[in-house]
């Protein structure tokens, strides 16, 4: 029994070191992505169910790596932050949304991710309003998604930074609504425009009982704040359906696109 005890752990400190290396080459040939003109942007589109045109759409980064091929943003963006990197890829990120915004004037909004870190970089808003400067764009077109965590952390300069942008007309949004552990009372002090409905709630409707609690619950309080609700994730039918029962028309998914280069834009389906 304890030789099998150690060679567990041999395996574990094993796996370790290999998860260790791999963050350390990924910040390493991160570092180069920008300039190697390996990062792209692709669109999710927002559809508003009533009609079933796109209205707006979620900006999502793309690495495509020579050797390790495509890097989720899951396996890069928490090493971006611990590297301060972030702060240029959502630069490269808003100059290409605002790109977007201005080749597509049918769309009412892009919105794209930030985090705490660029958040708390002292030249955010300057950074983003001269990017929307530079493509034409309105700024009222531009929205910002940012986690539950990371609006209630808020204070000082970032806070300051996220009431300039919503002054100048920038949406923002939370994402991830309803998986924080956070008190609401947040909402109250923050300048939020719209509430992203996690995915992990909509994919349960309309079968689970949990998870229609947890949907209705989550749309009627957005609607109870004048606040506009955006599910996340929507693949089925069923779903689509029990959303719009509840008066939540705008939503993204497998259902409607998946996350596609800007030109997909260009193909709205009107009514
Ligand atoms: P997120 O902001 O919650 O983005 C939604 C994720 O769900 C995206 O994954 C999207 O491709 C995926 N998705 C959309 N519809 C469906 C669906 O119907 N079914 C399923 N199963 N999945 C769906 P993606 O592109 O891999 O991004 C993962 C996360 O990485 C994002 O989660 C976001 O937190 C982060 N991220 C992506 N791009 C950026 C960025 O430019 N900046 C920052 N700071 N974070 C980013
Ligand atoms: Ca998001
Ligand atoms: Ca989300
Ligand atoms: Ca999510």
């Amino acid at each position: 029994a304890k030789a099998l005890g150690r060679s567990r752990t041999a395996v574990f400190d094993e796996a370790l070191r290999t998860e260790a290396l791999e963050r350390i080459r990924i910040a390493a040939e991160l570092r180069h992505a920008i300039d190697r003109d390996e990062l792209s942007v692709v669109y999710q589109p927002i559809v508003d169910m009533r009609t079933g045109e796109v209205s707006a759409a979620e900006a999502l980064l793309r690495w495509e790596h020579p050797e390790l091929g495509q890097v989720p943003p899951n396996r890069f963006i928490d090493i971006a932050e611990e590297s301060n990197l972030i702060v240029q890829l959502g630069r490269f990120v808003a100059d290409d949304v605002c790109a977007t915004l201005a080749r597509f004037p049918h769309l009412r909004y892009i919105t794209m991710n930030v985090s705490a870190r660029q958040l708390a970089t002292s030249d955010f808003v300057e950074a983003t309003l001269d990017a929307l400067q530079r493509h034409g764009v309105d700024p009222g077109r531009l929205a910002v998604e940012l986690t539950e965590n990371v609006l209630i952390d808020a204070v000082g300069s970032s806070l300051r930074q996220l009431d300039e942008l919503r002054g100048h007309g920038v949406g923002v949004g939370v994402d991830d609504f309803g998986t924080g552990f956070a008190s609401l009372t947040y909402l109250k002090r923050l300048p939020v425009t719209f509430v992203k409905v996690d995915r992990s709630f909509v994919s349960g409707v309309p079968t689970n009982d949990d998870d229609r609690s947890i949907v209705e619950a989550v749309v009627g309080l957005a609607h109870a704040l004048k606040l506009q609700p955006i599910a996340e994730g929507v693949e089925t039918d069923d779903q689509a359906a029990f959303l719009q029962s509840l008066d939540c028309p705008l939503a993204q998914g497998y259902l409607f696109g998946r996350p596609a280069p800007a030109e997909a834009l260009a193909e709205v389906s009107r009514p």
